[in-house]
């Protein structure tokens, strides 16, 4: 008996602003008798990260336990026009939106989420800002509101965002695959940088997002967690990134919690200095050799968040073995990571 393939939709949404983003929705063969949950991934990457090449992804996981699964590309996503975006502007124009439109086409009440990295961020800026109050239920995956890094990525964050800022406009992890040329002199000199100190693989990608993102080699997971397919993969799952956003990142990792710009009234700078304004139950995970954002980020949000809110309505959990993203890329990830997801949706 063959099972059938989980099909896939694009539903286009308008964000706040404007700009066109999209969801993609995934059936499963098996009919969704549970609501919908919506996936945000990183920035610099796409819905379909959640997809890699190994026999059980946690989308076929969320289907095949009763859930209506939505994946967003907002405005970090690589398969939408390059911008040079912020995190007030994801929580303010982009989660809302999407949110309103799987509501919408749903006809449901709540929506659950699972949220990763700057996914994360941006959507727990939203739901603290009172921006999502129709979201009941949030696994939040690596950071949530409290960037703690390592010291190498502090002082990449401190010294060498303000150089390299005003010379480029983005960084590109594919820079050297082919096909992407470096496009000037300061990004091939960032390039041989890399290669040069970096020397765990022989994958272009890897070593350019462990440079970029965090602090390690690997620094987004390890490569014993990694199966050669996803590793391999991954080399075209990982683009750019803007400036901007590493120049809000900096300045929320010296202030030891996210600091909105100011952009949006609803989101002041001193946002967390105020009760977070949500009801839904939230789950903080993260791997205990996490080198992007250091468990004791999601220890701070949990700290935030007992501090205004009742006890039990808020978790952290730290996985052995994991770090940050083969949370869900792992190729053991079906086995250690996803049921721990399942149960928290389902509690
Ligand atoms: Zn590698």
């Amino acid at each position: 008996m063959t099972v059938a393939a989980p099909v896939t939709d694009t539903v286009d949404f308008v964000a706040g602003d404007g700009m066109p983003l999209n969801l993609k929705r995934v059936r499963g063969p098996k009919p969704a008798r549970k609501g919908p949950v919506l996936l945000i991934p990183g920035a610099g990457v796409r819905a379909a990260l959640f997809r890699p090449p190994e026999p059980v992804t946690v989308v076929d996981a969320l289907l095949d336990d009763g859930w209506d699964v939505w994946l967003e590309n907002w405005r970090a996503s690589i398969d939408v026009p390059r911008n040079e975006w912020n995190l007030d502007q994801a929580a303010f124009y982009d989660h809302p939106r999407a949110v309103r439109k799987i509501r919408e086409l749903t006809g449901a009440d709540t929506v659950k989420a699972v949220v990763h990295c700057q996914g994360s961020s941006s959507f727990m800026l939203a739901v603290t800002a009172g921006l999502l109050p129709e979201v009941d239920n949030i696994v939040a995956n690596s950071m949530s509101l409290h960037p703690v890094v390592p010291p190498w990525s502090r002082f990449k964050l401190s010294w060498l965002v303000p150089v390299v800022a005003p010379l480029l406009r983005y960084l590109d992890t594919r820079w050297e695959e082919p096909g992407h040329p470096s496009p000037n002199l300061v990004a091939r000199a960032l390039v041989a940088v890399v290669h040069a100190s970096h020397h765990e693989c022989e994958n272009s990608s890897c070593r350019m997002i462990s440079f970029t993102y965090g602090s390690g080699r690997p620094g987004l997971w390890s490569h014993e967690n990694l199966s050669e397919a996803t590793h391999d993969w991954l080399r075209n799952e990982f683009a750019d990134v803007p400036m901007s956003f590493f120049r809000q990142m900096a300045r929320s990792v010296r202030a030891g919690r996210l600091v909105p710009t100011g952009q949006f009234a609803v989101l002041p700078p001193d946002l967390l200095d105020h009760p977070p304004r949500t009801d839904a139950r939230i789950a903080l995970l993260t791997g205990d050799e996490n080198r992007c954002f250091l468990p004791l980020s999601q220890h701070a949000t949990l700290a935030y968040l007992r501090r205004h809110r009742p006890a039990g309505q808020q978790s952290v959990q730290v996985l052995p073995g994991y770090g940050h993203l083969d949370m869900f890329l792992g190729r053991y990830a079906a086995r250690d990571v996803f049921g721990y997801i399942l149960e928290q949706l389902n509690a």
